[in-house]
Order: structure tokens, then C-alpha cells, then sequence
């Protein structure tokens, strides 16, 4: 398994036979070393080592398979904020709508707002199957916000007049995005 080193460096490329490396990580050890990427196989620093289940791997193979995990382009995350504009909008209506029975809510809320932010992440999980987004928690909660606000406008006229139970479906708006982004990011 192990290849003979004897100077991997760049002083005499031409002379030395190629080592053979599995994937095209353009890491380069900074000095000795006996540790080696796992996937790559290239000399690889301690300080460089990043752990896997499989063993240590060069940073250059993590951020690869990264840019490889996240296949989603642009009309991915415009689908991912239609998906979670709508169903905000839905839930800025509910909450809205719970947020005027008073003290009780408060208890409805606490259980719904969580619910909501599941339900908008399955959602979300459904419609774009196996595409995957680095961003597409913060898009979802965004568009989530932005959808509610606006069914929320008569909840926020009542707090700016004084009725505090209309906090309540803030609370759920808040509870809800929380559990959307704890499930989306992985
Ligand atoms: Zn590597």
C-alpha cells in the first residue's frame, strides 16, 4: 500500500515516476510527513488532515466532494423560495387567524409553529427529490418569513396597538423557521 518516498517534492519532477493519485487534489504537503490522504494518497500534513469515517483526507478532496454534493442550480432555489413563499403565506394565514383567540394560542402556537417549519421542510424535500443546495435552508426561511409577513400585517397592526396576545403568532413564525432551518441543514 505504501509507495516508496524518497523526495516527493518539486525539485526533480521529471526524474521521479509519477505516483499515482487516485483523485486530482491539488493538495501539496508543506513539509515531512508520514500521514496520507486516504483518498488521494498524497503526503499529507497532521495540521491539513481532515478526519473522516474512512481516515484522514486532504482538504482539497473534502471541498470536492462538497462542490459534488451540492448539485443545485439556480431554478432549484428559486422552486425552494416558491415552495416556502407559498406555504409561508399559508401559515402567516393560520397564524394569523390563531393569533385572535386570545390566551390559548399561545399553547396552539407552540406546538404549530414547529409543526409548520417540519412540514415546510418535507415539502421543500419532496419537490426537489435529490437536489441538493448549500443555501437552501436560508432561502426556505427567508421566503417563509416574507410569506407570513405579509398575512401577519394585521397581527402586527394589533401589536403596535397595544394587544400583546398578537405576539403569539410571531412566536409561531419564529418557532417555525427554527425547526425549517434544523431539519434543512444538515
Ligand atoms: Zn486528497
Amino acid at each position: 500500500m505504501t509507495t516508496q518516498d524518497s523526495s516527493t517534492g518539486e525539485a526533480a519532477p521529471a526524474l521521479a515516476a509519477p505516483p499515482h493519485y487516485d483523485y486530482a487534489c491539488q493538495y501539496v504537503a508543506s513539509g515531512e510527513t508520514t500521514l496520507r490522504c486516504s483518498k488521494c494518497n498524497r503526503p499529507l500534513m497532521p495540521k491539513d488532515a481532515k478526519r473522516t469515517p474512512t481516515g484522514y483526507v486532504c482538504t482539497y478532496y473534502v471541498k470536492a466532494r462538497v462542490a459534488t454534493f451540492y448539485n443545485a442550480g439556480i431554478e432549484h432555489y428559486v422552486l425552494v423560495a416558491i415552495v416556502a413563499l407559498v406555504l409561508g403565506a399559508i401559515s402567516g394565514f393560520v397564524l394569523n387567524f390563531v393569533g385572535n383567540i386570545g390566551f390559548f394560542a399561545l399553547i396552539l402556537v407552540i406546538f404549530a409553529g414547529p409543526a409548520i417549519g417540519a412540514l415546510v421542510a418535507e415539502a421543500i424535500r419532496r419537490v426537489l427529490g435529490r437536489v441538493r443546495g448549500m443555501y437552501f435552508w436560508l432561502t426556505a426561511a427567508i421566503a417563509l418569513v416574507i410569506g407570513a409577513v405579509f398575512l401577519l400585517l394585521p397581527s402586527i397592526f394589533s401589536v403596535l396597538a397595544g394587544n400583546i396576545f398578537s405576539l403569539i403568532p410571531f412566536l409561531g413564525l419564529g418557532l417555525a423557521v427554527s425547526a425549517l432551518v434544523a431539519r434543512m441543514r444538515i
